[in-house]
């Protein structure tokens, strides 16, 4: 079986702003776990270290561009045990703050340094140049903060086979060209077919264009990225690679969000004792201090408040909701006008509106296990996790037809009512009259409580764990491994027929 090094910028519970940091923290245990042999590198920022106790040293890294040695720390993942490597070097990592923003939320200045530190960490373990007498077969990449890897590793033979996930292609990972000479890659990069992207450098360009195989994390937004209104300006390279792109859905933690065992939570339960739910609810409407209304549908939002999550939408669809004498919890943080018009909508409509501003996993646990409903009404969602989430707890997702919304959100037509196979309303159209249509459709269901529950029990059967995936990620695995060696091959004896 495969030795992977899967580098990633994030990992939770070590680390998380977001599903990256889900991913990261549960896909590598199921690779091992179907035998694998994985270790996850990810940098030694300030909260790191104070989570993960007992690492000790077991390398010095001679990296160029490095005014001192940086080392790399061994400890074990919390609850799963995966060899945990961390690439410390203080300059770069020890600091307050979060993993790409400064407290005030701008970008750290030195962010081309601190990530391209990970990737040439990265790279001289997987060409066996860091002093560790490990050597994977496979190196797994992750978004743009990984993006040089397989850059710094394109010229050395051999060398393992290289993987690239696209977790979020809104975000490139885009600097000035200065940095190309800072971070000391050569000129001969700057063309728009390798790191060049109109007159930026682009990381994530270094992984899309030279990891031997690509994948992203739903089968439909892989289709979605080789278009022009999702492809960011890269759909024309990813239209090009689309032989080595594939579409993988995001597994979810099975054990963190289990509403049987989520301790987290007021009340546990299961498929057979739904109604539990309701305690989850009254407590949920006391802590936001919302009606303690048990006949009011409950509608909770968890995320991040960007344009991407159409935050918009949802606020142009409260009156609505209140209209239909149902309740709303957002928690999330992000733009500040989102942050401010939710909390003004919280104080004008107090009882009926809670916002909560901020960054809170029991929080969102609470919500998940609380709410009737669940909101998603995203502009584009490469997979998307809180409606996984929300069908394992019985809270029915109401969502866009994109992304993995789509690939895992099954609309509560009538046919597919009938069929006994709905697990939420999937809506159509990017306006906020399109999700008021949806929240209507909504309301009517929650109102027939028999259709209600086939929904609500259909929702909770759906398996999202991670084995699945797992599985699909070692065959991808194996195809990077076909195609390297092919085209190693190649180059090594360009006269040979293919
Ligand atoms: P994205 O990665 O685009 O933010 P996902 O749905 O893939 O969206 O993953 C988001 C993850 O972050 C989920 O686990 C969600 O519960 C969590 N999350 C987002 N915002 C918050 C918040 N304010 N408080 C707690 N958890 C949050």
């Amino acid at each position: 079986m495969f030795k992977v090094l899967f580098v990633t910028s994030e990992a939770h519970p070590l680390i998380k702003t977001g599903g990256l940091g889900d991913v990261s923290g549960s896909l590598p245990a199921t690779l091992q776990s179907l035998g694998c042999d994985v270790r996850l590198l990810l940098p030694a920022y300030r909260t790191v270290l104070d989570r993960l106790t007992s690492v000790s040293p077991v390398a010095q890294l001679n990296l160029p561009q490095l005014v001192a040695p940086a080392r790399l720390l061994e400890g074990r993942f919390p609850g799963t045990g995966v060899t945990t490597w961390l690439v410390d070097y203080p300059p770069a990592y020890d600091r307050s703050g979060g993993p790409y923003l400064d407290p005030l939320g701008q970008p750290w200045g030195d962010n081309a340094g601190r990530f391209a530190l990970l990737a040439r960490a990265a790279a001289a373990i997987a060409l066996g140049q860091a002093g560790v007498s490990w050597q994977p077969d496979i190196v797994h990449a992750n978004d743009w903060q990984t993006g040089l890897t397989p850059v710094f590793m394109k010229d050395t033979y051999p060398r393992p086979a290289t993987v690239f996930t696209i977790h979020n292609l809104a975000y490139q990972g885009l600097f000035d060209q200065a940095e190309l000479g800072h971070l000391g890659l050569p000129w001969s990069l700057w063309t728009p077919d390798s790191l060049e992207f109109y007159g930026r450098l682009s990381f994530i360009k270094g992984g899309l264009v030279y990891s031997d195989m690509l994948s992203t994390v739903s089968p439909t937004y892989a289709r979605e990225i080789q278009t022009p209104d999702l492809g960011f300006g890269l759909d024309g390279l990813l239209r090009h690679r689309a032989d080595r792109l594939v579409g993988i859905l995001n597994g979810i933690d099975d054990k963190e969000w289990d509403p049987q065992h989520d301790s987290w939570i007021v009340r546990n339960y299961d498929a057979a004792h739904i109604s539990a739910k309701r305690d989850n609810k009254r407590a949920l409407q006391h802590e936001h201090g919302l009606d303690p209304d048990s006949q009011a549908p409950l509608v909770g939002m968890v995320s991040r408040l960007v344009r991407q999550k159409g935050v918009d939408l949802a606020i142009s669809a409260v009156s609505y909701l209140l209209h239909a004498r149902a309740q709303i919890v957002f928690l999330g943080n992000g733009e500040r006008s989102y942050e401010d018009a939710l909390r003004r909508l919280a104080a004008r409509h107090p009882g009926r509106v809670a916002a909560r501003i901020g960054y809170d996993e029991a929080a969102a646990h609470r919500i998940e296990s609380a709410a009737d409903m669940f909101l998603m009404p995203s502009r584009f969602e490469p997979c998307g996790l809180n409606q996984l989430y929300s069908l394992r707890y019985g809270t029915v997702p109401i969502v866009r037809r994109v992304g993995g919304l789509a690939d895992t959100v099954i609309d509560a037509s009538e046919p597919n009512l009938r069929a006994g196979v709905a697990t939420g309303i999937v809506f159509d159209g990017d306006d906020a009259n399109a999700l008021i249509a949806a929240l209507g459709r909504a309301m009517s269901l929650y109102r027939n409580p028999s259709r209600w529950r086939s929904l609500v029990h259909c929702g909770m059967r759906q398996d999202f764990s991670w084995r699945a995936s797992a599985q699909h990620y070692i065959d991808l695995y194996r195809s990077a491994r076909i195609l390297h060696d092919h085209t190693i091959g190649k180059n090594q004896n360009p006269g040979a027929s293919p």
